[in-house]
């Protein structure tokens, strides 16, 4: 059986590797097959596999990719902080980001690393053409994926983010963060006067909280993010909404309507993994390959 498959030819070789995904939970990620198609397509005898693992259980499971010699993992909620320590070594943007999405063993030294924001800046320009040099930025959240995405974009050269955030302190730690690699940031209320000014002079306006994502409440699930309104939008605005269920939030609905140019949620799942793949395997992702296969499982294309 596993001898007709072709994910699994040549296993049991002492040349296969085996990457995977670390967090609780993972049943529901798309990772797995972006990779596997990814390694199918270049012939190589690598396999992705999640692996279910509980806060209390994480120094076992990290000791125990290091033991087995696994080439490395992603890492997802709820690890991405509580797992720096155990590592030997962070990335300077994993340091920055305050989190690790990606873990590399190199020999048997686990290097912590944060592939979420330049997978977002990459998402940014091949799948918009969008570059982020000197772009005015509003950001909305300053949540773990907002953290990543600021630190990118400041190390892409913005000319400033404005951070705006339900709880107003986090987004002023974040801009605070920001600072530090010397990028002007701001953290500012969810309020509508502020947001409806910097919008005007918004180039890029990337929304990173919950709001439009499926499941969440059937309210929540309508609304563009409290309290931005869709006539303020305007069409000289790249729009990246990081939430991909569904595909058209009503903020990607909205900027389509105002003629906006629209980066896919997809776009940063798809990077990031890209990255990631780069990183363990040492040679260029096959992206088409895994565009492909991470946009027909969320059924767009
Ligand atoms: P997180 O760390 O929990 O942060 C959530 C952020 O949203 C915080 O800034 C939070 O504000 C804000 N927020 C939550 N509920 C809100 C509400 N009702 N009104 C206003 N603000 C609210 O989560 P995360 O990991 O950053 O993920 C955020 C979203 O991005 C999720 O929907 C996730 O699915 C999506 N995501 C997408 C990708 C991708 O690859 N496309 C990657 C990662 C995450 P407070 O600080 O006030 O709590």
């Amino acid at each position: 059986m596993a001898g007709r498959d072709p994910l699994f030819a040549g296993w049991g070789t002492g040349d296969a590797r085996i990457v995977g995904l670390i967090g609780d939970p993972v049943a529901h990620s798309l990772s797995p097959l972006m990779h596997n198609s990814a390694f199918q397509a270049l012939n190589i005898k690598w396999v992705y596999v999640p692996f279910h693992v509980r806060r209390n259980d994480l120094p076992e499971a990290v000791a125990g990719l290091r033991a087995l010699g696994l080439r490395g993992v992603n890492v997802t909620i709820p690890h991405k902080s509580a797992i720096m320590p155990l590592l030997d070594e962070l990335t300077p943007i994993a340091a920055a980001a305050g989190a690790v999405n990606t873990i590399v063993n190199d020999g048997g030294r686990l290097i912590g690393d944060n592939t979420d924001g330049i997978g977002f800046v990459r998402s940014l320009q091949q799948e918009a053409g969008f570059i982020p040099k000197d772009a005015r930025v509003l950001l909305l959240g300053a949540g773990g994926a907002a953290q990543a995405i600021a630190v990118a974009l400041a190390r892409h050269g913005v000319r400033h983010i404005v951070i705006a955030n339900r709880t107003v302190e986090r987004g002023e730690k974040l801009a605070a963060r920001v600072r530090q690699i010397g990028t002007k940031a701001q953290g500012v209320p969810l309020d509508e006067d502020v947001i409806k000014k910097v919008l005007a002079d918004t180039d890029l306006l990337v929304q990173t909280t919950p709001a439009g994502m499926a499941g969440t409440s059937p309210e929540e699930e309508k609304s563009l993010p409290a309290p931005l309104q869709p006539h303020w939008l305007h069409e000289r605005l790249v729009v990246a909404d990081i939430v991909y269920t569904p595909l058209h939030t009503p903020l990607v609905k909205a900027a389509l309507a105002k003629g906006c140019t629209i980066v896919p949620g997809w776009g940063m799942l798809l990077y990031q993994g890209v990255e990631a793949f780069e990183r363990w395997v040492g040679a260029a992702a096959p992206v088409d390959v895994m565009r492909r296969r991470l946009k027909k499982a969320l059924g767009d294309g």
